[in-house]
């Protein structure tokens, strides 16, 4: 299929060329009809699927006609990444149109986005919810005239805790819209939400085969005391890939980027103790090269948009199936390539087990030659048992960063 085929505006078909995109994914093809349509949508992806622009694109579209100066589409995103993620692309694609877009989040001067906010220099606002509220509050921002509202990454928001001031916003728009709700995952709770929102939605759903297309991964048994020699080493053996290296607290993450610093890496770190400009230049240090490798926790990881990652290595394996996979979706973006990279330690077991039957095969189980191991025998493989069943000998090393068995996230929404 072909983009000329949606008849979208001849404008937004330039910026689709400028953007260097040939071809809709599959959730592009499978949305931007149902919104050209004026349907509502729930769009079960998460990012990397191409899915900014499967709203985006209709909704621009939308905006074309109609007056400017007043704020006609919201889009609510849980981290101030993504709203700007979402923003810049908004502008990329809207770049031969008047649309205006703005992001608004925490963490910067209010005064810059309610001055805007007044002047109606917006059709477009992207924005976390406790910013927006504000603004609300402060009678700067005039919601009566949306005709669009965008839910990205739901169930982000619920994990974070902003569906309250979610629901308060709702209130504050006019019922007569248009909904558009997207969500990597659907737990009884975010689907309650979304059944609240929407009216007769289409339903997307794009799969997330993504990682087993495209990304090869891999494990490198370990304990915990062996992370860091292991990770030197693979960094190592990869020259000047660019790398996001995840760590599951903030302060092993600066941990980490200082050993690697120490080394000699071209190395930034990125998590949630950083003020935002701070942040916004270890990610544009990342995007243009300046750093080989990115240090990250989850949260402050989320929507990175950074094109040619080319390996993710989980320093730390995250707390469940779903936090992999959105790790792993860092990289191999719409048909890159990419490579994910585990170390996994006995604590990690279950979850291994779980990605392996996800996947459907083993993961591939690597060792480094060339470092000590000393006790710790690395080539015992984690077989597909069943979960609950003990871990292989080889897996059962001591790890100080051990944290318990593993459970899903509660989810408090
Ligand atoms: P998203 O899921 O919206 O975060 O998009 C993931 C990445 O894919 C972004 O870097 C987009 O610019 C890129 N992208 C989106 N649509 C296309 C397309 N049709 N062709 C190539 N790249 C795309």
């Amino acid at each position: 299929m072909k983009f000329s085929e949606f008849e979208l505006d001849p404008r937004l078909q330039a910026g689709i060329v400028a953007m260097g995109y040939v071809q809709p994914t599959p959730i592009q093809v499978a949305a931007i009809p149902e919104v050209l349509a004026g349907r509502d949508v729930l769009g079960v992806a998460q990012t990397g699927t191409g899915k900014t622009a499967a709203f985006m694109l209709p909704i621009l579209h939308h905006l074309l006609d109609g007056p400017r100066g007043e704020v006609r589409a919201l889009v609510l995103a849980p981290t101030r990444e993504l709203a700007e993620q979402i923003h810049q692309a908004t502008r990329d694609l809207g770049r031969k149109t008047d649309l205006r877009s703005m992001a608004i989040y925490g963490g910067v001067s209010k005064r810059p986005q309610s001055d805007r906010l007044r002047r109606g220099g917006a059709e477009i606002v992207v924005a976390c919810p406790g910013r927006l509220l504000d603004l609300y509050r402060d009678g700067d921002l005039d919601l009566s005239q949306v005709e669009t509202l965008v839910l990205d990454e739901a169930d982000h928001m619920c994990d974070m805790g902003f569906l309250p001031d979610v629901r308060r916003i709702l209130n504050k728009l006019p019922e007569q819209r248009r909904n558009l709700f997207f969500s990597a995952t659907m737990p009884p709770p975010i689907r309650r939400l979304a059944d609240g929102i929407l009216t007769a939605p289409a339903v997307v759903t794009i799969d997330r085969p993504a990682p087993a297309a495209t990304v090869s991964q891999s494990i490198y048994p370990t304990t915990e005391g062996l992370k860091l020699p292991l990770l030197s080493a693979i960094l190592e053996k990869n020259g000047h890939e660019r790398t996001l290296v995840f760590t599951r607290t903030k302060h092993r993450a600066r941990y980490v980027t200082a050993v690697l610093d120490r080394q000699g890496h071209r190395v930034a770190e990125l998590q949630g103790n950083m003020s935002q400009s701070q942040r916004r230049e270890a990610i544009e240090g990342f995007r243009k090269g300046r750093y080989d490798v990115l240090v990250a926790t989850d949260i402050a990881a989320r929507g990175i948009d950074v094109i040619g990652i080319e390996m993710v290595v989980n320093y730390d394996m995250p707390d469940n199936l779903d936090a992999y996979t959105h790790r792993v979706g860092r990289t191999g973006r719409a048909s890159h390539t990419g490579e994910a990279v585990n170390l996994a330690s006995a604590v990690d077991t279950m979850l291994v087990r779980e990605i392996q039957k996800e996947l459907g095969s083993p993961l591939e189980q690597r060792v480094v030659p060339d470092i000590d191991y000393g006790g710790f025998n690395p080539h015992l493989r984690i077989q597909p048992q069943q979960t609950g069943a003990p871990a292989p000998r080889g897996m059962s090393g001591r790890s100080r960063g051990g944290r318990g068995p593993r459970r899903r996230a509660p989810r408090f929404c």
